[in-house]
Formats: structure tokens, sequence, C-alpha cells
């Protein structure tokens, strides 16, 4: 006899909509967290504000999860980013647009999000229990019976949905904890790395603090490949930290750098920022040639300014070999030109990233081979199901992975009901 219809474990974005979606189908639902608060990540998402998900057509938001967003057509096709927007609407959260089509609470709370969701939990009838931690999901014969909780306490229930998140900045409850259950049940995890996260350089300069905290904005950063060829770019703000670099496009290139690591063997890989990433390399050399020229008889490292980062200057004029108080008229053709290329590309080697504790998101998970796309239901044992960043999902931040949580969430939750009844 089965004491609930479905047991979700993991009160995260994923868990909670699965809970939601589980129960308006008509199901008796159990909802379990090891913490004593529900939506802690989503808590402290979108840096405190809580980036719900984006606004963008659904063909564009599927390019911006590059960790198997594909997977997602049919997720999307139950619930999508039109739906999450309609749905905390319906709750009284009022959203607003910012750029890149990054939604967020009018209130600019998280805080509201998260009780929001968490009263719909609680008004569709879910059972909730927080501060008790599962300790393995219990298979019988190729179905799931319900779980194990850590006290002891043994729960039955018809379907289990793992939404237990990834490993990432685990004081938030994501351990990893799901990744031996589903292993246990015969799924393949495929290799966890941290996403969305920090890049680390051995650069000297670096090291050195000269340029750290210094911002860069509306830059192109790219990362190469062992043949030289472009592997990634992207266009935005960075910032030199102590360690490396930072910022939204950092972020962004940081799974690429992991990707030329595993093809190379090798820690180090080739970086280069665009300062002018709208002017070609021949007009930059004119812009130049023009600003310096103005000034004939004053030291270039002065004439940049203006141009240039004025922080930036003497790592320039060094990689260019060239001595700042040489004017313009004792500048030879190719200084200028040494200077124009750096400033289009301006190399820096990468040497890895932050730690997976230290990721905005996990990459790898579960293997997606082993997952119905329409239901999030395991192809390998009867009545699990997954959803959220334990599968091996991962966009980039903008509220994508808020949104990959949602839609896979509503997914299992709702097929997790229908299969009871
Ligand atoms: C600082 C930060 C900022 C972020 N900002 C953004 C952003 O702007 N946009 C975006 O799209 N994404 C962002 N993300 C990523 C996003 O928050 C996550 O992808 C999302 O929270 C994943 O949801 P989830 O439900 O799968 O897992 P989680 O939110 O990780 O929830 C998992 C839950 O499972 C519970 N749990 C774990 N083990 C057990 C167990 N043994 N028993 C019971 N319960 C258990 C945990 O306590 C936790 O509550 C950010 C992440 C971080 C860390």
């Amino acid at each position: 006899m089965n004491n609930y219809d479905v047991i979700v474990i993991g009160g995260g974005p994923s868990g909670l909509m699965a809970a939601v979606a589980a129960a308006e189908h008509g199901a008796a639902v159990l909802l379990i967290d090891k913490g004593t608060k529900l939506g802690r990540k989503l808590g402290i998402s979108g840096g405190g504000r809580c980036n719900v998900t984006n606004n963008k057509e659904l063909s564009e938001l599927i390019s911006y999860i590059p960790g198997n967003g594909r997977f997602l057509h049919s997720a999307f096709g139950h619930f999508n980013n039109r739906d999450i927007i309609a749905f905390f609407e319906d709750l009284g959260i009022a959203l607003k647009e910012e750029d890149n089509g990054r939604m967020f609470p009018v209130s600019d709370k998280a805080s509201s999000v998260v009780s929001a969701l968490v009263g719909k939990v609680r008004s569709l009838g879910v059972e909730v229990m927080t501060d008790s931690p599962v300790a393995e999901v219990i298979y019988d014969s190729g179905a799931v019976r319900g779980v194990k909780l850590q006290s002891g306490r043994t729960v039955n229930a018809g379907a289990v949905i793992i939404a237990t998140g990834g490993k990432s900045v685990p004081q938030t409850g994501s351990t990893g904890d799901g990744y031996p259950w589903a292993e246990a049940a015969g799924h393949t995890i495929t290799e966890l790395y941290p996403t969305e996260v920090p890049i680390v350089s051995g650069e000297r300069w670096i090291h050195s603090g000269e340029l750290q905290g210094l911002s860069l904005r509306d830059v192109t950063l790219t990362v190469w490949n062992a043949k030289g060829k472009k592997v990634i770019a992207h266009r935005g703000d960075m910032i030199f930290t102590h360690f490396g670099l930072s910022g939204p496009i950092a972020l962004r290139c940081s799974q690429f750098l992991r990707q030329v690591q595993r093809q190379t063997g090798k820690n180090a890989v080739e970086l280069s920022i665009d300062l002018f990433p709208d002017e070609h390399l021949q007009e930059l050399e004119r812009r130049l040639q023009d600003k310096l020229e103005q000034e004939p008889k004053k030291a270039i490292r002065n004439s940049l300014k203006g141009l240039v980062p004025e922080r930036l200057i003497p790592l320039i004029l060094d990689k260019a070999g060239l001595d700042g108080d040489l004017t313009f008229h004792h500048l030879p053709k190719t200084g200028l030109q040494a200077l124009a290329a750096l400033l289009k590309r301006l190399p820096v080697l990468a040497h890895g990233t932050r730690s997976l504790a230290e990721a905005f998101v996990t990459g790898g998970g579960v293997h997606l081979k082993e997952i119905h796309p329409g239901t999030m239901g395991s192809k390998l044992m009867d009545g699990l199901y997954f959803c959220g960043e334990i599968l091996d999902i991962h966009g980039y931040t903008g509220g994508y992975n808020i949104t990959a949580a949602f839609s896979t969430g509503y997914t299992a939750g709702k097929h997790a009901a229908e299969k009871i009844q």
C-alpha cells in the first residue's frame, strides 16, 4: 500500500514545480528536502533578485542552453518560458524584463518568488517535509517503491522524482546526493564539471594584481583550440580578478575552455580579448594613427589614454615591446601595427577554472539517452523521474537554468501523476 502517489526529492525550482504539476494532475504528493528552508539556491539566484526565466523566442532560448538544450524541445512543449511568466503572474508576482530578455520580479526580491512558489505547493495540498535528508531510493523488481530517509523511516510511493540538483554551491543543499541513486537504478552519470564559473590564469600579470578589479565593457572574449581555430567567442562585459577572469562573458566561455583542455590533455588554453569588436584591424590601426598623430610630441603611454583603459596601457606597451615614453615621431610603423593587433587580440593564457563548488552550474549529470524527453521518466526503472540540474543539461546564466529546471520539473510532475492514475 502506497503512502503517496508521488514523492519529490528536493525543493529547488525543479522539485517545487514538479510537486505543483503532480498535485494539479491529481496525485497525492510528498515533497522532501533536507534543508530547513525550500528553494535556497533559487533564493540567491540572479544576485538575490531571482532571474525566473528569459523572454526570448523558444528557438533562441534553446541556443542559450549549450549543454543539451535541444533535449528540452518536448519539455518546452509542456511548459516553457511563457508558461513560467503566466504561472508567476497568476500568483500575483509581477515580472519585468531587463537586458537580453532576463525576467525578474518587479519587487527585485527572490524571496517573493520562493514564497509564492512554496505557497502554491502548500495550497495544492502537497505534504512538505523539511530537514529530512533522503538516504536512498528504494527499487524492487525494476520499479520504484519509495524512499528511505536518513532517520531510517521508509515512505512508499508509486513514483519518485529525483530533483536534488547538481554539486555547485553545496551550502544550498545541492551536494550531489541524487547521482548514486540514479546509478543504483542503472543510470550513467556523465562527467561532472563546473560551468558558468570564473576562469583561472597563471599569467604573471594577472597574479601581480595590477589589473584586479578592472572591468571591460562590451568586449569579445574568444577561446582558441590547439590548432589556433576559434572555439567560441562571447561579447559583453568581463572583469579581471586576482586569479583570472570573471564576469558574464568569462563565465560563458568557461565550459569551452574545459572542452579544449579535454581535447588536448593540457591545462593551458589560449584566450584573447578584442577590445574593439566593431572595428576591423585596419580601421583600428588608422584610428590609432590619427589619435597619436594629433599629439606627435606626447609620450604614447599618455596619448593612448581615452582610447584604451588606462590600467591596460602598461601591459599593452609591454607586450608590444614598446617604450611608453616614445613619441609618435619615433614610433615605427611596426610598433603601431603591433599595438593595434594587441587591442584586437590581447592574449590571455588560461589554465583552468574555479571549482565545481564555486560554479553557478554543474555540467554533466544523468545521461539523457536514458531519459524519455517527453516525460522525464527513466528508461531503466519504472516510476523513476528526474528533473533540474541533476540532468546532463546546462545553460548560460540569464535565467536559462531556472527555465530548464521549471520546465523539466513540470514535465516530470505531470507525467508521474498521470502514470499513477
Ligand atoms: C549563486 C547562483 C546564482 C544563480 N543564478 C542563476 C541565474 O541567474 N539564472 C539561472 O538560470 N540559473 C542560475 N543559477 C542556477 C540555478 O539556480 C540552478 O540551476 C537551479 O537552482 C537548479 O534547480 P534544481 O531544482 O535542479 O536544484 P537545486 O536548486 O540545487 O535544489 C536541489 C534541492 O534538493 C535538496 N536535496 C539535495 N539532496 C537531498 C537529499 N538527500 N534529501 C532531500 N533533499 C535533498 C536540496 O536541499 C535542494 O533544496 C544560479 C546558481 C547559483 C549557485
